[in-house]
């Protein structure tokens, strides 16, 4: 990495994957509005193992703008969090800036945020004034926050949204993690001193479709609580004290019924009701342990967790200042 050139004050990064149609729109909006902002930048793209011509004009954008961009390039795709990371990873600024490639976080807003980390906090987070998502997403992401909130203990009141500011401190102590399934804004939460909010607009994806299926998001969520919690674990055990516990009180009953009203035959679906209810808490119980395992077992193979084919930035020599 080249740490010669003189440092600027503000990070962008900005994820990318296959994102073809909306980059073009992307750069027009976001160059001026940094303008605007009379300070130092750099725009970090991490273009996360696009399939379309994402990385060649990624490249391309690279050779008009050298002074303030870089471009760190993924051999394949690894979700939006690592290439987050790996943006992390190269920044130099002072305040990090996260935005998603489809203009959905308008890039005028970017200010908003660097006031109010200039305020003295070290992480701002953003709340979509109006979402503008499809509607059962924006439901289920919002009962979804509700119920991480109270297992993880992270206030972040809509965690679904991406445009958000790190200070350099928090960054730094990201960087020093290893995690392989994580979510950047919930361990930023973790490290801040000083986090605070700001409202945002939210705009329609610009042009292509949504990267992540329900089934992404899912496991998405998954990262989010067992990354940050072991409540459901703990939960899962008082549960099954509780389930103990009834259970002998009902064998006390039985017991009492037969041997003072005689052998009962009846209630055999009622028996089966009860079985497969208990079994399907079982079965989630299990599960459950699996996404923790899982998650052990990919920390412990210790293998890269995303690799850097290349890394576009204009060399030392070529050196000049950036403001
Ligand atoms: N993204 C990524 N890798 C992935 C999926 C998404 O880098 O595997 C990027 C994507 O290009 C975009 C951002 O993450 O810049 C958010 O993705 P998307 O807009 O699809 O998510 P949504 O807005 O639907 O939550
Ligand atoms: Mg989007």
């Amino acid at each position: 990495m080249n740490r010669d050139l003189p440092l600027p004050e503000v990070s962008i990064v900005i994820p990318v994957y296959n994102e073809e149609a909306g980059l073009p729109a992307l750069f027009t909006r976001l160059y001026p509005a940094l303008e605007r902002l009379n300070t130092s930048y750099e725009v970090i793209f991490v273009n996360d193992g696009s399939r379309d011509r994402s990385a060649g004009m990624l490249a391309e954008q690279f050779r008009l703008r050298p002074d303030v961009t870089r471009v760190v390039l993924f051999n394949g795709n690894y979700g939006q969090h690592m290439a987050i990371l790996a943006g992390f990873e190269a920044a130099r600024g002072d305040i990090m800036v996260t935005l998603d490639a489809d203009l959905q976080n308008p890039p005028e807003e970017i200010g908003v945020l660097v006031e109010k980390m200039r305020e003295g906090h070290d992480y701002v987070g953003s709340i979509r004034r109006k979402r503008q998502d499809a509607a059962w997403r924006t439901w289920a992401s919002k009962a979804m926050n509700r119920v991480r909130e109270k297992i993880t203990n992270i206030q972040i009141t809509d965690q679904g949204n991406m445009l958000r500011a790190y200070g350099r401190n928090v960054v730094d102590l990201i960087n020093r993690c290893g995690e392989v399934n994580t979510f950047v804004p919930a361990l930023a939460y973790r490290f801040a001193r000083h986090p605070a909010e700001v409202v945002v607009a939210h705009e329609e994806r610009a042009a292509g479709e949504s990267k992540y299926s329900l089934y992404s998001l899912i496991r998405l969520n998954f990262d989010l609580v067992t990354g940050f919690s072991l409540v459901p674990l703990q939960f899962y055990s008082m549960l099954g004290m509780l389930m103990s516990l009834a259970s002998a009180v009902l064998v006390v009953l039985l017991l009492a019924r037969r041997l003072f009203l005689g052998a009962e035959a009846e209630g055999v679906f009622t028996l089966f009701a009860v079985t497969f209810f208990l079994m399907g808490i079982i079965l989630f119980g299990i599960g459950l342990l699996g996404e923790y395992i899982g998650r052990i077992y990919q920390q412990v193979r210790a293998r890269p967790r995303y690799v850097v084919q290349a890394i576009l930035e204009r060399s030392e020599l070529s050196k000049t200042p950036l403001d």
